[in-house]
């Protein structure tokens, strides 16, 4: 469904971020980019949401080439862009009217994302009333909301602390189940993107390429117990992925 040919990001003539990437993304996986800070993840990211343009090399979508922003492709990032102006109902049905989908369902609409994100109760408060944790989950929602055909996400869980990010990436996997998004995640965290991901993407910096892709539902079942954490193989898998980067971390 997504397929990055050669796919280069040059900044300012010498910077090289993204390196010649090829990638395919079937539909309905959950791909995850992994690789220490400052190796492409978020650029590579940018250039498929159409916010970046590449170098050279293409990036196409369904057979279509990514020129631009589209409401198709949904975009969460780290730190949640919820309106502090409008409520959490406001804020989730925002896309939906952009998009001229009616008053009825909008409102059918938010209230089904606002259930399936647990937030029932908090639609008419506002973002500075809630926790980090669920503004994130409002700010998934606004995203699902307009029914995107690929979700990308980047660091969605980077600024939570450790047991609210366990708890979201349990949800996301939730939430995925039901909605059957083509998903591309970027994490830095090992864990994060064995626990979620069909595929993890290792991308090395030196220059920024791709490593390794690990087909890590090889190895999992799904739905996936947050146990699997426990396993012998999530170790192996831990163990192969941080050798692969582990020269590149610096600490
Ligand atoms: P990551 O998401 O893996 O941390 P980024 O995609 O943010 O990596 O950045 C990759 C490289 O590109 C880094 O060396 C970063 O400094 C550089 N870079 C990112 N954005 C810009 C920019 N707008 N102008 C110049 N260099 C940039």
């Amino acid at each position: 469904m997504i397929e990055t040919d050669s796919a280069r990001k040059v900044y300012n003539e010498d910077v090289v971020a993204v390196g010649d990437v090829s990638l395919t993304v079937e539909e309905g996986d959950f791909v995850s980019v992994l690789g220490p800070s400052g190796c492409g993840k978020s650029t590579l990211l940018f250039m498929l949401g159409g916010f970046i343009e590449p170098t050279s090399g293409t990036i196409t979508v369904n057979g279509e080439q990514v020129t631009e922003p589209d409401p198709s492709r949904g975009m969460v990032f780290q730190e949640s862009v919820l309106f502090p102006w409008m409520t959490i109902k406001e804020n989730i049905t925002w896309g939906m009217k952009v998009l001229g989908v009616d008053e009825d369902e909008r409102d059918r609409t938010a209230e089904e994302y606002i259930e399936m994100i647990g937030l029932d109760g908090f639609q008419d408060a506002y973002p500075n009333s809630l926790s980090g944790g669920m503004k994130q989950r409002a700010a998934m929602a606004r995203v699902l909301a307009v029914n995107p055909a690929v979700l990308l996400m980047d660091e969605p869980f980077g600024a939570l602390d450790a047991q609210t990010r366990e708890k979201m990436q349990h949800e996301l996997l939730d939430i995925w189940s039901q909605t059957g998004q083509t998903c591309v995640f970027v994490t830095h965290s090992i864990d994060e993107a064995l626990y979620l991901s069909d595929k993890v993407v290792v991308l090395g910096s030196r220059p920024s390429s791709v490593e390794a892709v690990i087909d890590v539902g090889e190895h999992f079942d799904r739905p996936r117990a947050p146990e699997v954490r426990e396993s012998e193989t999530f170790t192996d898998l831990r163990q192969q992925i941080w050798d692969m980067i582990e020269d590149e971390v610096t600490v």
